[in-house]
């Protein structure tokens, strides 16, 4: 296959949001598409995620709204909270004004629940996925990519890295370099609603806030879980792994002085996970050659603005519209170059957020929360905020 002629075969290394996504709306465009996925069955750990409208968007255009609606949640709104007293600093409205200001709904679903349907949807659209089989390497020429895996090689006219944060296709690309803890730790659990005191928690996304630490509470599962994401800092992290099972009394000690419907929901939390939080600085570049990057692979995020798989879903999108209309290099560049701004400015917007959410003392703190209360009196200026990130719908020629 020449320079000039569009890419018939791609490889995808990773069966995350990112590269499930990327495949269903490439196989949806004519490509032969096959999915290298390391681990041995796809099976996501207990925890929620938020799917904003501009994921949305391309959910809707993968036509698997109905599926998500049938298992997600639609919070009313998202408040952010004084972790002692409860006091709103800043309340807006998601579910009656998702749809009608940004043409798409917010919704709040469990990872295992959207990977099912993904999966389902990638199958249903010929992509191959490739269980057990862990990426270690790739060479490339002018035309063509071999893929080594543990098990075999594979060859196409494209490979994308989506393999997240510690990718092994970016190591290939630019040279390896491990990503840098951020000094956060994130305890996830989720907790049936009917172990909770009746309406202990509010059908809202709430953001507590306080001393060194936040804590996030949503539904999943129209409303028969509870999710939660309590975020702590810590100087280290010790462990070798970055997602491990965590202890209960360590998380309830962690949060003791809080309000009491945090208190009650670890109360009545039997298992959680602890997730390290790493990040890494945007990319100079983002492919080279016939091989490229997306999702976490390309520009991983703090989840402080829950906007990492959501960037993950437009990439998949984005890049299969560019592989379907440009020579495999081409396409890489303009997909590199239609998206790169708009996921730098949520890497740094996600990074600022871990300091308003966090209380660390001093003249920084009072600063941090004058900003909480200037956004509550005036909440138009945060709504006009989120526009530029939940009004974009890259579905839209
Ligand atoms: C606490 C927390 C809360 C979050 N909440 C939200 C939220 O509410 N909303 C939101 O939009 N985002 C959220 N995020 C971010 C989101 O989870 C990630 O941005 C998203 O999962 C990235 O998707 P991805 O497909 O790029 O990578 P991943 O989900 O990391 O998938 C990578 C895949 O590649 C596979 N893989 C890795 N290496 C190899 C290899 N060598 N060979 C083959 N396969 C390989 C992995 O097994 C995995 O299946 C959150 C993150 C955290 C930590």
């Amino acid at each position: 296959m020449g320079k000039f002629a569009s890419a018939k075969k791609v490889l995808i290394c990773g069966a995350g949001i990112g590269g499930l996504t990327a495949a269903i709306a490439m196989a949806r465009r004519g490509l032969e598409v096959v999915i290298v996925e390391q681990a041995q069955e796809l099976r996501e750990l207990g925890a929620g995620l938020q799917l904003s409208p501009n994921a949305m968007h391309v959910m809707a255009r993968l036509g698997l709204i109905a599926d998500i609606s049938a298992v997600a949640f639609e919070p009313e709104s998202s408040v952010i909270r004084h972790y002692r007293s409860g006091r709103a600093y800043l309340e807006l409205p998601l579910k009656a004004r998702c749809q009608s200001r940004y043409g798409a709904p917010y919704y709040q679903i469990h990872r295992a629940d959207l990977q099912r349907i993904l999966l389902r949807a990638a199958q249903e659209a010929g992509v191959e996925i490739a269980l057990g089989e862990s990426a270690t390497g790739f060479t490339q020429s002018d035309t063509q990519v071999r893929l080594e895996t543990a098990k075999t090689t594979r060859v196409a006219d494209v490979l994308i890295g989506a393999d997240g944060i510690r990718s092994v296709i970016r190591d290939g690309l630019f040279g390896a370099q491990s990503p840098r803890f951020t000094g956060q730790v994130a305890w996830r659990g989720v907790v049936p609603t009917n172990a909770l005191p009746p309406d202990l928690i509010a059908p809202k996304t709430t953001v507590w806030v306080g001393p060194q630490h936040h804590f996030v509470t949503y539904y999943l599962k129209a409303g028969a879980m509870v999710n939660f994401v309590a975020v702590e800092e810590r100087s280290d992290w010790t462990k070798t792994g970055w997602n491990e099972p965590g202890r209960i009394d360590q998380l309830q000690e962690a949060f003791e002085d809080w309000h009491p419907e945090i208190t009650a929901l670890l109360d009545a939390t039997s298992q959680c996970y602890l997730w390290a939080l790493f990040d890494r600085d945007p990319l100079a570049a983002w492919s080279f050659g016939n091989v490229a990057l997306l999702g976490d692979a390309a520009h991983p995020m703090l989840p402080f603005m829950a906007q990492g798989a959501a960037m993950a879903i437009e990439d998949g999108w984005v890049l299969a519209q560019c592989l379907g209309q440009y020579p495999p290099q081409q396409a890489l560049l303009s997909f590199e170059a239609a998206r790169k701004s708009r996921t730098t400015m949520l890497q740094k917007i996600s990074r600022k957020n871990a300091k308003l959410f966090h209380r660390n003392g001093g003249l920084g703190d009072l600063w941090q929360r004058s900003k909480l209360n200037i956004a509550g009196l005036w909440p138009q200026t945060a709504t006009q905020r989120l526009d530029k990130i939940y009004g974009v719908n890259v579905t839209r020629p």
